[in-house]
């Protein structure tokens, strides 16, 4: 393997890669056994086959006792692979065959090491340096259990635990781009859920396992895969138990209690190809003691609990420091405390089970412009590309950038405000330059920006 990937990135696989499914139960092969092979491309378990000729020769005739089963020829060979519309399974519901042993198929050095991950980090997420670092370590380690646990090596007594992360920092601060670029740069499937749609079992809502199903399929419905995967819980802020409860709290709290088994560890059923669960679904089962979780939210007010604390103590204490000082802090959340994220409404056991807590700072105007160009993939280096293609020179004065920046801060959405600012007014140079082919640089001015001026232009020559 090579660029420290963490398994098989291809999701393309032949049919013979994927495992059979019973036609009426919708069992897959690994838990129903072997299949009978039927016209059409459909299969079907011994124990549905039992059952339509029990139902027919009211239990006389025992299917197993039948020599050759399941290859017996039941003269449908001809018919067998025609592939009949509206029959068979679904690709989407087709399960990925599990691998006969649990090998590890990456070695401890495919793991990148923490600073390596830190720095494919920076080519994409600006600032947030210190979050950045304890990913990269929760991460290491992470896979380092994962791997100590397909190589069915023990620790002797030592048991290395889950490092789930919890993960603070307010809107647009780059929370879920983080997480994305983080699954791309080690190659796992990843799945994004929003915790306000999931709701207790059976209430309308999605199912805590839903979250499951989605990384399945992200992992090309590979159940080996999928366990290797990153699961993001975004607005996770939003199950807080709420304060007045005269309501049974099935979005709060009990979301809570019902995550706590998969955030630990546990085998979970979840539907193949689908989020709900009925007859005509696959399920599969899928173990989530390797799948890391990371559970993302703005917290919002967190930071006045951060604050009433640390005054609370500093009043009793000799030192007592102003409450200004606090007021005036940037990077307060990262005095977060269990306990501060308790009184914000998140249960003991919960937060026990997130044990890597990282906090993102609000972004400042010097990092809002270092993120318009610096990325590698940053919106500006994407304009001037597209310009390019035009022979066009596209160029930013420093000004132009700082105005963007000044504009994105009054938004308070973060780094989220800047495409749409920049798309505004880009639409109309984008418009406008291919009409005359002998224009050879713009120059975007703060004062275009402003509208006290237009931008510069050169023609070739
Ligand atoms: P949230 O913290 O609300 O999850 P996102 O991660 O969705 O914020 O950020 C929105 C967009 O802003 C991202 O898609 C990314 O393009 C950009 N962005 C946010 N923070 C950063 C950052 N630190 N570095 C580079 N781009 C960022």
């Amino acid at each position: 393997m090579e660029n420290g990937q963490l398994g098989d990135a291809s999701g393309d696989g032949k049919d013979d890669e994927y495992e059979k499914v019973c036609y009426v139960c919708r069992r897959p092969e690994s838990k129903a056994g072997k299949m009978i092979s039927m016209p059409g491309n459909m299969y079907l378990c011994h124990d549905c086959m039992q059952k339509a000729f029990d139902s027919v020769t009211n239990g006389s005739l025992d299917w197993s006792k039948i020599q050759n089963m399941p290859y017996m020829n039941m003269n449908f060979s001809d018919l067998k692979n025609m592939d009949i519309p509206g029959m068979g399974i679904p690709q989407k519901q087709k399960v990925k065959k599990r691998r006969e042993e649990k090998k590890a198929d990456f070695e401890l050095k495919d793991i990148p090491a923490p600073h390596e991950i830190k720095h494919r980090l920076d080519e994409y997420v600006i600032g947030q340096e210190r979050a950045k670092k304890v990913i990269a370590v929760a991460v290491y380690n992470h896979y380092k259990r994962v791997y100590m646990a397909a190589k069915g090596e023990d620790a002797g007594d030592v048991r290395i635990e889950k490092s789930n992360i919890l993960m603070i920092g307010p809107t647009g601060s780059g929370k879920t781009y983080l997480v994305k670029t983080l699954a791309r740069l080690l190659n796992v499937p990843l799945a994004i859920a929003d915790a306000t749609s999931l709701t207790e079992a059976g209430y309308i809502g999605d199912d805590i396992e839903s979250v499951i199903s989605k990384l399945l399929a992200a992992a090309g419905n590979d159940v080996d895969r999928a366990e290797r995967g990153i699961v993001f819980i975004d607005e996770i802020d939003k199950i807080a138990k709420k304060k007045t409860v005269n309501t049974r709290d099935v979005s709060g709290e009990s979301v809570q209690q019902e995550l706590l088994k998969l955030l630990e560890g546990a085998k979970v059923e979840v539907p193949v190809g689908s989020n709900q669960k009925n007859a005509l679904t696959p399920m599969e089962t899928v173990n989530t003691d390797n799948i890391l979780f990371i559970c993302g939210g703005a917290f919002p007010d967190l930071e006045d609990i951060i604050k009433e604390r640390l005054t609370k103590k500093s009043t009793i204490g000799f030192d007592s420091a102003l409450k200004d000082q606090y007021d005036s802090d940037p990077d307060i959340l990262s005095k977060v405390t269990n306990e501060d994220l308790r009184a914000f409404g998140m249960i003991p056991e919960f937060l026990g089970r997130l044990p890597v807590t990282v906090t993102l700072q609000k972004l400042t105007k010097d990092l809002l412009v270092k993120i318009l160009k610096e990325p590698k993939n940053a919106i500006l280096k994407q304009y001037v590309k597209l310009l390019e293609l035009d022979e066009v020179r596209l160029v930013f004065e420093d000004g132009a950038l700082e105005w963007i920046a000044e504009e994105a801060l009054k938004k308070e959405t973060g780094a989220r405000a800047l495409r749409a600012i920049l798309e505004d007014f880009m639409l109309d140079i984008m418009y406008e330059i291919p009409k005359d082919p002998g224009i050879g640089s713009v120059t975007i001015t703060r004062a275009y920006l402003e509208k006290r001026g237009g931008p510069l232009i050169e023609m070739r020559g």
